[in-house]
């Protein structure tokens, strides 16, 4: 059977995988990544790996700490956190960077820990970043993190993967910020949602790595949990360049020197020889399946500016330009667009002009290297003549802390991914995302502007393959889990079902409920009769996008504790789908048995009971009821083995015994 990229790198960061099986999308497995990231908030992970009984690293060399976030913040308070932080790494003797060397990502791939086809997590949205270097790079939750310090691995359900074609060349003047605002804008109705993203077409090769790193990384945004970019020349002669600047920089700051002779532990030039030997093996099979197929012509893309509040709507410059839309703040921060060459980009842009008067432009680079680069190419400098305010390199104003926030009623345009409302400030602001060319220029104009003036059509299409494929071998089911599970089937037929709907908002911070508070109101804010109608022992099937919203665990423990034994449903938000099999709560993705029950009951009611015993087979992988059978997700050994402990946090305890 044939395998995708996201297929074959996962596939060799998997444990426990029969022979000659090869894993698949939808398929949970067990993951030992090579890297695991955390920043600031290593210090709320600390209390989880503490409290599972773990006392030491599985592999010291797999955990990397990032001091990032609130690097501004010279309180004794957030100094005490970071310094336990770094005591902590000390103790435990894994690598640590401390505030000020530049934002976790950046990092990550400065430092080689990101390298093409090694599968990178971090406790942070933005890992799919590393996809810009080849690297297998997504986000996990901090529970997560905890486990991996302490067994080395957790687990991971392979999520569908769409192929996103770039074809031609993008014009002079257009960034890799444009294509992924394009991408966002065009698609915008959840084209990608919880698949990991493939990038394909002649157009990678004039994509700098630079640019593939901030399309990668604004895939998040898109809505994806991966942003894979092939490894090709360009990812090679970037690695041997890095390699060299390495070895003129020396070792000062690298914390560990695995083979203790001067070379750089990750990048070094044999490391990447080997790699150029091997690229066959780092290719995706010729007739690898992808659940859909997206292309974009990257020539039919000009200049965009997403906002405001939201990645979903985005317009071209040359037409936000005819508004005058006037700006109080304009933004190069943060690990999407802080780079050499997007400071580059903007110092072009402001060389021999001043910023208007009234606008406050903050720069941050996205590591103390990059800095130290553009201060030497004279860009850094060419910023500050203009009256740019420099802040220190992390993450700063990109997550609404320290200097130059966004303040009630005013409009700032950024070179950041992130645009929710209150995100960089005050909730009564207004943010316009852009690349650091377009925010530049508007800094210096004082309102958004770009030197651009030919109108663009985007030309994009999308096909959808219909057929999954899925992998047809058996399950193997663990001692002490069931071969099969039968109840009757409850169904909510609606497509994106909120965690607030599951369980509303309100009762989320109630420390004392208990959960049998929590079983009385499920699903109170989507149907106030659910409580009614449901019974002990049924299954719930539902739409697409389940328990999509914010991340509250509670949306998938009140299910539980109601007693429902399982969700199915189309597909579901990778969150949520996360935090029930995390807490030992069984759902299962199959969209033919939705469509099938959407044949049967066409009705507005928001509840039915269907009247209908079903029954899972674990091991062949399909639902069987009204005499038919649907495929559902294979339940693997690790979500068995999570069920059965009832969540990762005992999972990780029995591993440890
Ligand atoms: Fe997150 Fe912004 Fe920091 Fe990137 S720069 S890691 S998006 S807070």
């Amino acid at each position: 059977m044939s395998q995708n990229l996201v297929e074959k790198i996962a596939q060799k960061f998997a444990l426990d995988v029969p022979d000659n099986h090869k894993v698949k999308s939808g398929e949970f497995i067990t993951i030992s990544p090579a890297y695991v990231m955390t920043h600031d908030n290593t210090g709320a992970v600390i209390p989880k790996f503490k409290s599972i009984g773990a006392t030491k690293f599985a592999n010291p060399r797999q955990v990397v700490f990032t001091l990032d976030h609130n690097i501004q913040d010279k309180s004794e308070k957030n100094l005490a956190k970071y310094q336990k932080i770094e005591n902590f790494a000390k103790e435990m003797g894994n690598d640590f960077y401390p505030a000020g060397r530049g934002i976790g990502h950046q990092i990550m791939v400065e430092e080689g820990y990101a390298f093409p086809g090694a599968m990178v997590v971090a406790s942070d949205s933005h890992s799919n970043m590393y996809g810009g270097i080849g690297a297998l790079g997504t986000p996990i939750v901090r529970t997560d993190a905890a486990a991996i310090w302490a067994t080395g691995k957790t687990w991971q359900q392979i999520p569908p993967v769409a192929k996103v074609t770039l074809k031609g060349n993008l014009q002079k003047g257009v960034t890799g910020k444009d294509v992924i605002i394009a991408l966002c804008g065009y698609f915008n109705n959840d084209e990608v949602l919880n698949c990991a993203i493939e990038f394909a077409g002649d157009g990678l090769a004039n994509l700098s790595i630079d640019q593939r790193l901030t399309i990668a990384n604004m895939t998040t945004e898109w809505g994806a949990l991966v942003g894979l970019f092939p490894t090709d020349k360009v990812t090679i002669d970037w690695l041997y360049k890095r390699a060299e600047f390495i070895e003129r920089r020396g070792l000062q700051g690298v914390p560990s020197d695995a083979d203790g002779a001067g070379k750089h532990p990750r990048l070094n030039k044999e490391r990447i020889a080997k790699l150029e030997e091997n690229l066959a093996a780092l290719q995706p099979d010729a007739d690898a399946f992808y659940a859909k197929e997206l292309t974009i012509d990257l020539s039919s893309i000009e200049p965009y500016v997403a906002g405001p509040n939201g990645v979903k709507v985005a317009a071209p410059v040359s037409k936000l330009k005819e508004e005058k839309i006037k700006i109080n703040k304009a933004y190069l921060v943060s690990c999407v667009n802080s780079r050499v060459e997007d400071i580059a980009d903007a110092a072009a842009v402001v060389k021999g002009k001043k910023i208007a008067d009234g606008v406050k432009f903050y720069i941050a680079a996205a590591s103390n290297e990059v800095q130290a680069e553009s201060e030497k190419r004279g860009d850094w400098q060419a910023l500050i003549d203009a009256g740019a305010i420099p802040l220190p390199p992390g993450c700063g104003p990109c997550i609404g802390l320290g200097t130059g926030l966004l303040e009630d009623g005013e409009i700032g345009i950024s070179a950041t991914n992130r645009n929710f409302k209150g995100r960089m400030g005050s909730p009564d602001a207004l943010a316009y995302l852009a690349s650091p060319a377009v925010v530049a220029a508007s800094a210096i104009s004082g309102y958004i502007d770009f030197d651009w003036n030919e109108k663009k059509s985007i030309i994009g299409e999308i096909a959808e393959n219909k057929n999954a494929q899925t992998s047809n071998a058996k399950v193997e089911i663990i001692d002490g889990f069931p071969t099969k599970l039968s109840g009757e089937l409850i169904f909510c037929n609606r497509d994106n079902i909120n965690t607030d709907g599951i369980y509303p908002g309100k009762y989320t911070y109630i420390d004392d409920f208990t959960p049998e508070d929590q079983a009385k109101v499920v699903m109170e804010n989507y149907d106030p009769e659910f409580k009614e109608i449901v019974k002990e022992g049924d299954v719930l099937v539902s739409g697409f996008n389940f328990g999509t919203g914010s991340s509250r665990e509670q949306a998938a423990t009140a299910l539980k504790y109601r007693g429902v034994k399982a969700v199915i449903a189309g597909s579901f938000s990778a969150t949520y789908m996360r935090n029930a099999i995390n807490n030992g709560f069984l759902t299962i993705a199959s969209p033919e048995s939705v469509k099938a029950l959407r044949d049967k009951f066409d009705g507005d009611d928001l509840t039915i009971r269907a009247g209908i015993s079903a029954e899972i087979d674990f091991k062949n992988s399909v639902i069987k009821f009204d005499e038919e059978e649907y495929p559902i997700s294979p339940v693997g050994k690790i979500a068995q083995e999570l069920i059965l402990t009832e969540g990762l946090e005992n999972w990780v305890k029995e591993q440890l015994k």
